[in-house]
């Protein structure tokens, strides 16, 4: 069967006594036995009898066997957000004295768990140029634990080899990790790129118009002792399992993924090409959309992740005053964080999700004070495009005025 098919017909795991059409919230935190042996069996692993919510729940073991169908992993893994779940891989990955290889084009918060939360267990982070394979060569070594890439960058939109870095990694024994919250998994052969273990903000495509936050591990087998790690270690020792409630939402999220996904994808493109011709013929403003042919990803992006572009882009104004003024001058794009929202959502980074580095630390990491980051939702793209292009017009008429 194709993945829509799956997605919305996956069986429950032992069915529903009543033949309740969606999967039953199971919420409990614990399990009764009807005798001393099941109960043993269960707690020891000789059984997959639930015994306790932390560890194992009816309604997220569902929704994590609708990814195991979807992208043929060995296991997956439901956290309570992303970031919980790219916290589990790290530690389950590295320690003391261990190296992760990666970007400075990292998702905040990933930036600020490797170097500083991590940093303290002696965890080592090397921060090179992803694009630059000889840079992987160089900085792949017996010390590593992990490349991680992400497969779009945020903001930054960067797209790097990631068969070219998988194969060097391959060749030093090391796992390659790769957040995949940009373009899903059902559109993308992860296995065949060479990703070992796959994670994702279920938050944001998946959650069905952000109704929830989750994150979920994808483990395709290659990393030795790597589920038994994730589950017996991190999910036990460190707590995160999804919630069944939540569970529940991103079910029904993963059942319109594929039409959420294709209709937002066309508005992006639609709202893109608006913006990128009056960006032509006006100085100082950008646009980047993968999904531009004449994009500088676009190739990359097209060859690797299913020719998918998804719904982020980017705006790159004069100044910082500009993107102030345009901010203020929305009337339909909702000011606020998140992507994959059925709203199309924009937010201005360096003074937000970075505001509370340093200018220098900002820069570093490539986020500058002139740009904008948008995610477009499931409006009408023109009314999305007219909003947009209003504000565009007034932080740069402002701008003119006051010279
Ligand atoms: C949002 C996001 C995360 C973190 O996910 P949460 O669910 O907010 O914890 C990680 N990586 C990427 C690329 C994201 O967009």
């Amino acid at each position: 069967m194709k993945k829509n098919t799956r997605a919305i017909s996956t069986p429950y795991p032992r069915g529903d006594a009543y033949g309740a059409l969606s999967m039953p919230v199971y919420h409990c935190a614990a399990y009764e036995f009807p005798d001393a042996d099941t109960m043993a069996d269960s707690f020891c692993g000789r059984s997959s009898d639930p015994d306790y919510s932390r560890v194992t729940n009816p309604t997220v073991i569902h929704y994590e066997n609708i990814v195991k169908s979807l992208t043929g992993a060995r296991d997956v893994v439901a956290f309570n957000s992303g970031m919980a779940a790219i916290s589990a891989v790290a530690m389950a990955l590295t320690g003391a004295g261990k190296k992760i290889v990666t970007s400075r084009h990292l998702f905040g918060n990933t930036y600020l768990l490797f170097t500083s939360t991590l940093a303290r267990f002696g965890v080592k982070t090397d921060l090179i140029d992803l694009t630059d394979l000889k840079a992987v060569e160089m900085a792949v070594d017996a010390d590593t634990a992990m490349v991680y890439l992400e497969t779009v960058t945020n903001p930054q939109m960067e797209i790097a080899d990631v068969a070219a870095i998988s194969a060097i990694a391959r060749r030093h024994g090391v796992p390659v990790v790769a957040d995949t919250t940009m373009i899903p998994f059902i559109y993308t052969d992860s296995r065949a790129l060479g990703i070992d273990v796959e994670i994702l903000s279920s938050t944001k495509y998946l959650s069905g118009g952000a109704t929830s936050l989750g994150g979920l591990v994808i483990d395709y087998g290659t990393v030795r002792d790597f589920d038994c790690i994730l589950r017996k270690d991190m999910l036990m020792n460190l707590g995160g399992y999804l919630n069944p409630h939540a569970a529940y939402m991103q079910t029904l999220g993963l059942e319109t993924l594929d039409a959420r996904y294709a209709a937002q994808e066309r508005n992006a493109l639609e709202v893109a090409r608006s913006l990128d011709s009056l960006a032509k013929e006006t100085p100082g403003v950008e646009v980047c959309y993968p999904g531009l042919p004449d994009n500088r990803w676009h190739e990359a992006c097209a060859r690797q992740y299913g020719g998918r572009f998804g719904a982020m882009l980017t705006l790159t104004l004069p100044d910082y005053a500009a993107c102030m003024r345009f901010i203020n001058a929305l009337k339909l794009v909702r000011r606020a964080t998140n992507l994959f929202d059925n709203r199309s959502l924009a937010i201005h980074p360096a003074s937000t999700i970075f505001g509370t580095m340093t200018p220098e630390l900002r820069a570093s990491l490539d986020v500058p004070e002139n740009l904008i980051r948008l995610s477009i939702g499931l409006e009408d793209a023109e009314d999305v495009a007219a909003d947009l292009r209003q504000a565009i017009a007034a932080a740069l008429k402002t701008e003119e005025s006051v010279k």
